[in-house]
């Protein structure tokens, strides 16, 4: 059974009712169905946002226990699992969320055999390929939101340096959805201006290899930085997470820095890092080869090692 519009959401934490919230108010999704095993936890979030349903068009959510209720979705957003606590690597969470996702991806595939699964749970990258050895999907129909988020966060801080909108920064952050993370500058540009040649009302140039720096550095602890002062990050991630929903769905083919297993990509292969990609009905229709200088193409690999252990430290421990 395949019913366009059904949204699946695992998880009714911080990150799952986010998700649901900005999926309902952007008319991402036509049914929204949340399940979590914390039933007193999903029965509320469930009726709190069906509370606010007059006020938002057409769509519809419920949810709960029952995982059949999720059958028939089209696409399934996994943000169920321990989360990171203070102080806490997202590589630290890999071996309690991998025994999670083990234990519940073969369910959600038989309920939802034609969905496309993105993975939100940290560490996303790692999980990816853990849900890659799991089930037997065509390529690209498993991937995690990867750096749709830091690249949210790098382009809101290039925009507020800019004083533009956002959507004029073309720039994204790639590689480990965590502390490897890094942007790709090189070809990062303003409108059509490069980066680096962006200039001030005073005709300064704004983009320093100082201030570079420091937006990267501001990206990368982004996360614990919101983690410190409200225990989550939950708003910015649940309107990424709709905004790939949404290219599914509208099979938008837009290009997104999603992390998906690489087979051969630069040199790497069966590792999952976020790299520029097309996302579309099928999940990722393709993942692009993106201008990069030496040195970004340094940082890509030292990325692809560190998670490539860290999937073998996970893996030596099923
Ligand atoms: P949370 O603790 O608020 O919610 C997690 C929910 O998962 C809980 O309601 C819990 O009952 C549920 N759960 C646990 N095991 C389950 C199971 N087997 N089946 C169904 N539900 C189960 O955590 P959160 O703040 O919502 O974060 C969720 C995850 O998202 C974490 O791993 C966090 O690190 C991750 N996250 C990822 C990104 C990203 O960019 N990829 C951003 C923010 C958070």
């Amino acid at each position: 059974m395949f019913s366009p519009g059904k949204l699946a959401i695992i998880g009714a934490g911080s990150v799952g009712s986010s998700l649901a919230y900005a999926a309902l108010i952007r008319n991402s999704a036509r049914d929204v169905v949340i399940y979590d095993i914390n039933t007193a936890k999903v029965d509320a979030e469930v009726l709190d946002l069906a509370h606010g349903t007059p006020f938002i068009g057409s769509s519809s959510v419920t949810g709960g226990s029952d995982l059949d209720k999720i059958s028939g979705a089209q696409a399934v957003v996994i943000t169920a699992g321990a989360k990171q606590e203070p102080g806490q690597t997202r590589l630290e969470l890999a071996s309690v969320n991998a025994g999670i996702l083990r234990s519940m991806l073969p369910q959600l595939v038989e309920r939802a055999p034609d969905a496309v699964f993105v993975l939100v749970t940290n560490p996303c990258d790692v999980l990816t390929v853990i849900a890659d050895d799991l089930v037997d999907l065509p390529a690209g129909r498993v991937f995690s939101s990867g750096t749709v988020l830091d690249t949210a966060r790098l382009r809101w801080l290039i925009a507020d340096a800019a004083g533009v909108a956002a959507s004029s920064v073309h720039a994204a952050i790639i590689g480990e959805h965590g502390d490897s993370e890094f942007p790709l500058f090189s070809a990062a540009t303003i409108g059509q201006t490069p980066l680096d040649e962006w200039v001030d009302a005073d005709d300064e140039l704004v983009f320093t290899r100082e201030r570079l720096e420091q937006l990267t550095s501001d990206v990368v602890n982004a996360a614990q930085r919101i983690i410190a002062g409200k225990g989550a990050t939950n708003y910015a991630i649940g309107l990424s997470g709709a905004r790939i929903v949404e290219a599914i769905f509208r099979n938008e083919r837009s290009i997104m820095p999603v992390s998906s297993v690489l087979r051969g990509y630069r040199g790497i292969d069966g590792v999952a890092l976020s790299v520029p990609s097309i996302v579309g009905s099928g999940g990722v229709e393709r993942v692009l080869d993106v201008p990069m200088d030496e040195y970004e193409q340094g940082l890509l690999r030292t990325s692809a090692d560190a998670l490539r252990a860290a999937v073998a430290t996970v893996r030596a421990g099923i």
